[in-house]
């Protein structure tokens, strides 16, 4: 029986990219899943694709940034499958402008989404994890939490903040032995819905150029699997993950 078989996995911003080919992905190794995600639509259709592959899953219509909808959420999984053994704090937006142009508003939603609805998520599913001394957290921060470049600059801190978090994480819950282990996952480009949350023309422009050579979202979710299907006292901490074409 492989590590994933019969695992309850907990996947936020599972309606596309990353998240929905993590989900087929642990589904076809026997995972049972709560997808989370604003679009209803999304995460129904993929319900039935997974359903169609004889796959355990539910789902639950989560705002990533509401605190009391990530705990809904937990509350959802527990009640429906007894245990979280996994988190997939994966939901994430990256509208990309340069400081100047003064986009507030994406500011706030990229902490919002990005640094406060990891920690929710976390928040969220440590408390069950904790008694059950057992629990794996995987935080999605990007190639972006290990470098900064210009029109990146609040994603690149967002991300910067993911791994701090995650690291933060793994030495707390390491100290208090109460066997969670966590993974923090830098993703270089991969294709996905990402692109789309940028909205200032230039920097998109230059975004859709260095996506030529993107990876297919898969490639994230078959490590995300490798994390997970290790023995329960060997934690993957870090992982970086590239198109070999990239440079950057
Ligand atoms: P997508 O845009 O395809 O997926 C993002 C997901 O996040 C969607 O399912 C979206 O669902 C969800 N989401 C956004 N806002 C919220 C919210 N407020 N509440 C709940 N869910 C939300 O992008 P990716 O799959 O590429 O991104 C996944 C993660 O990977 C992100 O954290 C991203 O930063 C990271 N990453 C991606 C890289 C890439 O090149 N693609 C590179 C490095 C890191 P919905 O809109 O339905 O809510």
């Amino acid at each position: 029986m492989s590590n994933i078989q019969e695992k309850v996995v907990i996947i936020t911003g599972a309606s596309s990219g990353i998240g929905e080919a993590a989900a087929k992905e642990l589904a076809s190794k026997g995972a049972k899943l709560v997808l989370a995600a604003r679009r209803e639509d999304r995460l129904k259709k993929l319900q039935d694709k997974i359903e169609q592959i004889g796959g355990q899953v539910v789902y639950k219509v989560t705002d990533v940034s509401s605190h009391q909808q990530m705990e809904d959420l937990a509350a959802y999984a527990l009640n429906e499958f007894g245990k979280i053994d996994v988190l997939v704090n994966n939901a994430g937006i990256m509208p990309q402008a340069f400081l100047a142009l003064k986009k507030v508003d994406e500011w706030d939603r990229m902490i919002d989404v990005n640094i406060k609805g990891v920690l929710y998520a976390i928040g969220a599913v440590l408390p069950s994890m904790r008694e059950r001394k057992s629990g794996h957290i995987i935080n999605l921060s990007s190639v972006a939490g290990h470098n900064i470049y210009p029109g990146g600059t609040v994603y690149c801190g967002t991300k910067h903040a993911v791994r701090a978090i995650s690291e933060g994480l793994r030495q707390e819950e390491a100290m208090s032995g109460t066997n969670i282990r966590v993974t923090n996952i830098s993703p270089g480009a991969v294709t996905s819905e990402l692109l789309e949350t940028t909205t200032d023309p230039a920097t998109k422009a230059g975004l859709n150029d260095f996506y030529k050579i993107a990876i297919d979202a898969d490639s994230i979710a078959r490590a995300i699997a490798f994390a997970i299907e290790q023995p329960s006292d060997v934690g993957i901490n870090e992982m970086i993950i590239r198109p070999t074409a990239q440079v950057g």
